[in-house]
């Protein structure tokens, strides 16, 4: 699957708009503001279900800032 995305200044953002981490993980805002940034896509088989209502609520977990030095915490590989 291809990811589109337009928030630019996440480390896996690529010129055209496009993702390219291996893996991300979309949840709810909720669970996205109640979590470290270790809940990321390799803890992803064991995460509960978290429903919404409308795409509002709604986050990327995997975003990291780049140039943060944060880029390592997620465990996510840049493809
Ligand atoms: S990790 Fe999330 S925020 Fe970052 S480019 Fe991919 S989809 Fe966008």
């Amino acid at each position: 699957m291809t990811v589109r995305c337009s928030v630019n200044n996440c480390h896996y953002w690529d010129t055209g708009n496009y993702c390219k981490a291996k893996d991300i993980m979309v949840t709810s805002d909720a669970m996205g503001d109640r979590m470290p940034d270790s809940f990321d896509a390799p803890r992803a088989d064991n995460a509960v279900g978290t429903p919404v209502t409308s795409c509002m609520e709604t986050c990327c977990k995997t975003f990291v800032q780049k140039g943060t030095g944060k880029e390592r915490y997620d465990s996510i590989m840049r493809q």
